[in-house]
């Protein structure tokens, strides 16, 4: 499967940085001479129009950081899947721990985004993880396990989602699972979703968390790693095209 490299530009920059880092991925991309990963990069909502405009005849794709349940209604504040289609996303982040925790955010209301999202033709990516608490306690499997099945839609269709694989004590702190642990994880959330549906294997999962340019290509070489969710180094130019890079497929 070819890879996928997603960058999540969280809360960060100027509508000037944002239309300077999509058009310089696009010349980079355009000059390219080597078969490339899917690159999907999500910035903060008011710049997702001004990103999707610069990415539209280009090979890279344009995602949300979020979205609501609702399509419409009294929602102040939210942006709700099917504007994110109408103005050029194609995929949208579900589930970030950065959500789960300041925003609350439930199992059962992640399920309704995912839903909400594949329902408007955008592909989410549902974050899923660990606390540092629950892997001291060797409930990393229960953890995902419970936050999986209560977000899967009931007929999974591969293609429609995928799946990122963020253990919360390694998001923007400089540490990362070791390789055969991110394997072992892929290959429970694997098993889990051939268990509980149909197609469900063929579900990308990529893995996120403290990426960067130097420990990319021990990740992306995993072979069931479908690719990866990069979160601060995807705000440097140089770093996140090394990470674009060593995609092996
Ligand atoms: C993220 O927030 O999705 C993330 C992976 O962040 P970082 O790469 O900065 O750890």
């Amino acid at each position: 499967m070819r890879q996928y490299i997603i960058g999540n530009w969280k809360m960060n920059g100027t509508k000037t940085d944002a239309k300077q880092l999509a058009t310089t991925f696009v010349k980079r991309v355009s000059e390219a001479n080597r078969p490339l990963p899917h690159i999907v990069l999500c910035p903060s909502h008011p710049y997702l129009m001004a990103v999707a405009e610069i990415l539209k005849d280009s090979p890279l794709e344009v995602g949300a950081q979020d979205c609501h349940p609702e399509n419409k209604g009294s929602f102040t504040g939210d942006v709700g899947a099917f504007q994110l289609k109408d103005i050029g996303c194609q995929y949208v982040l579900v589930g970030h721990s950065e959500r789960r925790q300041h925003h609350h955010e439930t199992n059962e209301l992640i399920r309704r985004k995912l839903e909400a999202a594949i329902k408007e033709g955008l592909r989410p990516v549902l974050c899923l993880g660990e606390s540092a608490e629950e892997r001291a306690q060797g409930k990393t499997f229960d953890t995902i396990s419970k936050q999986l099945l209560a977000a899967l839609p009931s007929d999974v269709m591969p293609q429609d989602f995928l799946i990122a694989y963020e253990p919360l004590w390694a998001i923007g702190t400089g540490l990362t699972p070791t390789r055969a642990e991110v394997e072992e994880t892929m290959g429970f959330i694997k098993h889990e979703l051939s268990t509980h549906t149909t197609g469900g294997a063929l579900v990308p999962i990529l893995y996120g968390g403290s990426v960067t340019g130097r420990n990319a290509p021990a990740f992306l070489s995993l072979p069931h790693l479908d690719g990866l969710l990069v979160g601060g180094a995807s705000l440097k130019v140089d770093e996140f095209w090394d990470i674009i890079n060593a995609s092996v497929r």
